[in-house]
């Protein structure tokens, strides 16, 4: 058995507008055991004096694409399997860097990769996961330009891509059952147009209401809720209407239909420092130019979108949506949403929020006995500077998973 104690922590969960002060924690093997104001002790425990330091949960990103080694989504979707694998597992070594402990994967990561980190296969955050997005002919995962009449299952079974085409009621089923039977936790549809798809301008409705209305019950059915690529209001809102829960991206959200999403209690995902990156440097990395035409269409609106759903109550999860080499800028999302939101707000987004989204309350996003022990220590106050939280984890001298240091310098 290991015991690690961490004494005289500052706790910032996200819960409360100023830190939890002179907080001690224990830790045994892989979980929180005892979480106190008064000392804690026991024999052969490693102590760490946490004074001056902040204690965190580790942070939860709920939109990530692990399996997007180039922002050129068709390409990448061509990679051998390997190849794609091996990049993966870089990509999430990255996260977990940067202090992200679990991450929602909204389209491509397999059971495979998400058994490759529990079994410590290389060092990564856990992964909620998918399986393929589902998305129609023409849709978001259709990465066939307009002369390309390849077969629309081509990239189906590949592991470099977000998704997987299904067209019609009995079709629609089949994948989603099919991708819960693979190992989904919950199922991603894309019900809009795209930015990194080559044929469906952002406003394209994706699926029918139908075939939208057909996988929420599939999804009820296995336990669990669809996610949803969506960006323009009339999307969002025939998406909420038909059972969405969690709604990716929402830029273009207008009041009346953040206040249907509080009702319904459906969760947003907003990404916006995707936008950022893919403006700055997404034709660098391989960005279609029919790709970078379309940023703007969801980009200038980012904003705005988050001041209309934090005043409508809509609970908002963090996201990041990178793909390729602009995965560095993960952490930068905390600072963007900074601009408009409170500081507690938008680490409850990667915290507490983030953990329900992920079906895993009380167990991640939270230092609290009986929950893993995925710890971040930082130099300094996030509710006061959401920067610390950047940096590639400059900032964070020590990161545990699972009760297991994978960054230390604590000692040194
Ligand atoms: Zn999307
Ligand atoms: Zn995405």
């Amino acid at each position: 058995m290991s015991i690690t104690i961490f004494q005289n922590a500052s706790i910032v969960d996200g819960t409360s507008d100023a830190p939890r002060e002179g907080v001690n924690v224990l830790v045994e093997d892989r979980h929180v055991r005892e979480v106190s104001d008064a000392p804690i002790r026991a024999t052969d425990a490693r102590v760490v004096d946490l004074a001056g330091k902040v204690l965190m949960p580790g942070l939860i990103d709920c939109h990530v694409h692990v399996i997007a080694s180039e922002a050129n989504l068709g390409r990448n979707a061509l990679l051998p399997d390997s190849l794609v694998a091996a990049h993966a597992s870089v990509i999430m070594r990255g996260m977990l860097m940067r202090g992200f402990t679990t991450v929602r994967d909204v389209g491509g990561a397999d059971f495979g990769l998400q058994q490759a980190v529990e079994e410590g296969l290389f060092e990564g955050p856990r992964l909620v996961i998918c399986g393929k997005a589902l998305s129609q002919t023409g849709g978001h995962c259709d990465f066939r330009g307009r002369y390309d009449v390849r077969d629309r299952h081509a990239f189906d079974r590949k592991l470099g891509s977000l998704g997987r085409i299904c067209d019609g009621v009995s079709e629609v089923r089949l994948a989603a059952r099919e991708e819960i039977k693979a190992g989904a936790q919950f199922i991603k549809i894309m019900a809009n147009g795209g930015v990194a798809s080559p044929t469906d301008p952002i406003a394209f409705m994706g699926f029918s209401r139908e075939e939208v209305t057909a996988i929420v019950e599939e999804a009820r059915n296995a336990q669990t809720y669809v996610s949803a690529h969506l960006y323009t209001d009339e999307a969002i809102r025939r998406g909420v209407e038909c059972g969405v829960h969690s709604v990716e991206h929402a830029n273009l959200v207008t009041a009346e239909t953040a206040k249907l999403m509080a009702e319904k209690g459906a969760v947003a995902c907003p990404t916006l420092v995707t936008y950022e990156a893919l403006k700055n440097e997404g034709a660098d990395y391989g960005l279609p130019e029919s790709s970078v035409a379309k940023i703007d269409d969801v980009r200038l609106a980012g904003l705005r979108s988050l001041e209309i759903l934090h005043s409508a109550g809509v609970t908002m999860a963090y996201g990041s949506d990178l793909l390729g080499a602009m995965h560095r800028h993960q952490s930068e999302e905390f600072v963007i949403r900074g601009r408009v939101l409170p500081a507690m707000d938008v680490i409850r987004s990667a915290t507490v929020d983030a953990a329900r989204l992920c079906g895993m309350e009380s167990k991640i996003g939270c230092i609290a006995p009986g929950a893993y022990a995925d710890l971040i220590v930082v130099d300094g106050n996030p509710l006061d500077d959401l920067a610390l939280l950047t940096g590639q984890g400059r900032s964070m001298p020590a990161i545990m998973k699972e009760g297991r240091f994978v960054k230390n310098t604590l000692d040194a």
